[in-house]
């Protein structure tokens, strides 16, 4: 089923968005630069072009493969000869544009990043409706494959829903055993990671995490971890945040054990970063696109 002329129209504008704050970051990163201020720099221009961040601008580098965004007051910088991804995600009333490019300071990674381009590539070329997700996931990993190069088994696309980035529904980048098929009208983050044929060639969780999202309701004691939870409610829904965004909700003194208490109490969860099992450069190529009638339309 097509999907409603005002929902395409809000989809659109968000598609628009991010690809405009993409393309400006694309040209913007430079090494050495302080990784807070790209992701400040991207989330404001984001609300500057009337969208809003549908998530933290993420700016993962080298093996880091995703959901790397500044804490507040972050000193790290963009190293030296590195590979960064930045992931953007855009929503407007909910309707959710989710976009990445890699950018390379080290010419020995630009194959890496130019085979996460072309499986994307290839991937809008074959996405249409009847599709089936074993055969997208079979065909990604030969573009990948044929280059080669590897992609990450356990790093997929996704479904998008309102106010949801991941709605259930996962477009694999590898073989995949599953009778599930594209459906005209769905929304999909397409997303091929890359790393090199030696890697590991899966992420799995590091120590840090900076990304968090509302889970559910928990009557608390705390009066100050109440108003977060509210504010966090209110303002980010089911989307994803970081604390950069909750500075001076509650007094600065009070604010560390509020937000440990809604981590204990299970009101949050959080987004470790993803990080290459075998501590290998990753790259990463993302649209958002439309399942149309005779193919795929991309918005970002
Ligand atoms: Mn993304
Ligand atoms: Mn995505």
């Amino acid at each position: 089923m097509a999907i409603p002329g005002e929902v395409f129209q809000k989809y659109r504008l968000a598609g628009k968005i991010a690809r405009e704050v993409r393309e400006e970051m694309r040209r913007t990163v430079r090494e050495g630069m302080p990784i807070i201020d790209i992701c400040e720099k991207a989330e404001s221009l984001i609300r500057k072009k009337g969208g809003k961040p549908a998530f933290p601008c993420n700016v993962s580098v080298n093996e880091i493969a995703a959901h790397y965004t500044s804490p507040p007051q972050d000193k790290r910088t963009v190293p030296e000869n590195s590979i960064v991804k930045i992931d953007i995600g855009v929503h407007v009333d909910g309707y959710i544009a989710d976009t990445a490019v890699t950018v390379c300071f080290n010419p020995e990674y630009d194959d890496l990043a130019d085979t996460a381009e072309e499986a994307l590539k290839k991937a809008v070329e074959i996405l249409q409706p009847g599709l089936s997700l074993s055969r997208f996931g079979s065909t990604i990993q030969k573009t990948i494959k044929t280059r080669g190069f590897k992609p990450v088994s356990n790093l997929t696309g996704h479904l998008i829903g309102r106010y949801l980035i991941h709605a259930g529904k996962s477009l694999p980048n590898v073989f995949h055993v599953s009778t599930s098929r594209v459906k005209e009208g769905e929304i999909y983050g397409v997303e091929p990671f890359t790393t090199v044929a030696k890697a590991a060639g899966r992420v799995e969780n590091g120590e840090e995490a900076h990304i968090f999202r509302y889970l559910k309701h928990k009557s608390l004691k705390d009066p100050y971890a109440k108003r977060l939870l509210n504010h966090i409610r209110k303002n980010f829904q089911t989307l994803p945040f970081t604390e950069r965004w909750l500075q001076g909700c509650v007094p600065p003194s009070s604010y560390e054990t509020a937000f440990s208490g809604l981590l204990s109490s299970k009101a949050l969860m959080s987004y470790p970063v993803f990080v290459e099992a075998s501590r290998k450069p990753v790259a990463q190529a993302e649209h958002t696109i439309l399942v149309v009638k005779d193919g795929c339309k991309v918005l970002t």
